[in-house]
């Protein structure tokens, strides 16, 4: 076998894809898995979103963009900043990559030295500590409780705070939680980031529109102008517009850090796909109210959810603000199996009852297990039986 990098041995592969590849293994060899694992919404990216691609390439995008993106779509991402957010950036201040994924790869890439720390709230998303790792520092983990609604408090943000911090990283509404921060909260957080000059912010906004209560989003910068110089945005089209497949993030923030992004990425992939960048304008520019059904179905999941999980024995879950995403407690469950951890009953669950969820574990959050709602009533219902049969 051939001898690998330091590096590649820091990190694990993406445990929420594995489950995934796990429930399709399985299926494949006729077992009927239901798999809530995938953070992938369930349906097919609007029509006017696909026919802007589909022309684009008839009209010549199959060429090499600019690396950071086109012009064209690099104005649609400026007025969205400026329609949605409120907050004003100039094209050099913009980065189009491949996804949200690689927007906060080139952050850490080109921001992180060894030995820096970058302060991660938990339950996180899962590449936030290993991207971290890959450019050789330290992630500095936040833990939380139900108590606090899985968010963290000011006084915990101060007390992780040390001389290395170099990063801090919110995403509201958040994956795995599907909690939101209140501006209030945001507010308070800032007020404590505002004593630490040297420390850059990233708000991933990943799922800004997929929020129950209409207007509600907000992020840090909107609570704590103050920070504009050292904040970034990370956003992409990927969750509002059902867009995972075609691979669109970007980034707004400060020019020399947006630059520096920029160089990463012009040295690894260079432009994101021309055709999948004039969707992605099409999508920021076109009509939003395709967003609408998809959030409306989104909400009537979680609200089934919700109430069928806490009426299961040795469940707790918290009701979500946004995203599809359940975030449950179950040391109740893992308790009664005699498990050692949720990483057990994820096992128990895929072997008795065909049921394929990410422990929490993954999440930095032991005694939870994510269900993502991005499916069918039909394969919720299935799921919440089988889920009763392991706890009945
Ligand atoms: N940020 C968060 C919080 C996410 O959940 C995801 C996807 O799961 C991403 C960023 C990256 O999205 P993508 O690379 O698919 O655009």
């Amino acid at each position: 076998t051939i001898e690998l990098s330091k590096r590649v041995q820091l990190i694990q592969p993406s445990p929420t894809l594995a489950v995934a590849a796990k429930a399709k293994e399985l299926k494949a060899q006729g077992r009927d898995i239901v798999g809530l694992g995938t953070g992938e919404p369930d349906f097919d990216t609007p029509d006017h979103i696909k026919q802007a691609a589909i022309a684009a390439i008839n009209e010549g995008a199959t060429k090499y963009t600019a690396v950071d993106g086109t012009p064209e779509l690099k104005e649609a991402v400026i007025n969205k900043f400026k329609r949605d957010n409120g907050l004003s950036y100039e094209p050099n201040q913009i980065l189009v990559s491949s996804g949200g994924k690689q927007s906060f790869y080139n952050l850490c890439q080109a921001l992180l030295n060894p030995g820096d720390e970058v302060i991660i709230p938990a339950p996180y998303w899962v590449s936030y500590p290993d991207m971290t790792l890959l450019a050789e520092a330290q992630p500095v983990i936040i833990k939380t409780t139900i108590e606090q609604h899985l968010k963290i408090t000011p006084e915990q943000l101060k007390e992780a705070i040390t001389e290395h911090t170099r990063l801090f990283v919110i995403n509201s509404p958040s994956n795995p939680t599907g909690v939101a921060y209140s501006k209030d909260e945001l507010k308070a957080l800032g007020e404590v980031l505002k004593e630490h000059p040297e420390i850059v912010i990233a708000t991933d906004d990943m799922y800004e529109h997929i929020l129950w209560e209409e207007g509600s989003f907000t992020n840090i910068l909107n609570a704590c102008p103050e920070l504009y110089d050292r904040t970034i945005v990370l956003n992409g089209v990927s969750k509002a517009y059902s867009m995972t497949g075609w691979r669109i993030g970007y980034a707004g923030g400060p020019a020399n850090l947006i630059a520096a992004m920029k160089k990463i990425q012009s040295q690894s992939t260079s432009n994101p796909a021309a055709p999948s960048q004039a969707a992605a304008t099409e999508a920021l520019n076109g009509d939003q109210s395709c967003i609408k059904p998809m959030l409306e179905a989104f909400k009537k999941r979680h609200d089934y959810l919700l109430k069928e999980l806490n009426a299961i024995d040795g469940i707790t879950c918290l009701p979500s603000d946004g995203t599809f995403y359940a975030f449950p407690n179950v040391q109740g469950l893992i308790d009664k199996h005699g498990c050692e951890s949720d990483l057990d009953l994820a096992e128990l669950l895929i072997e008795k009852v065909d049921l394929a969820l990410v422990p929490g574990s993954a999440f930095g959050a032991p005694g939870h297990m994510r269900l993502s709602y991005a499916a069918s009533m039909e394969t919720l219902e299935k799921a919440i039986e089988r889920l009763k049969k392991v706890a009945n």
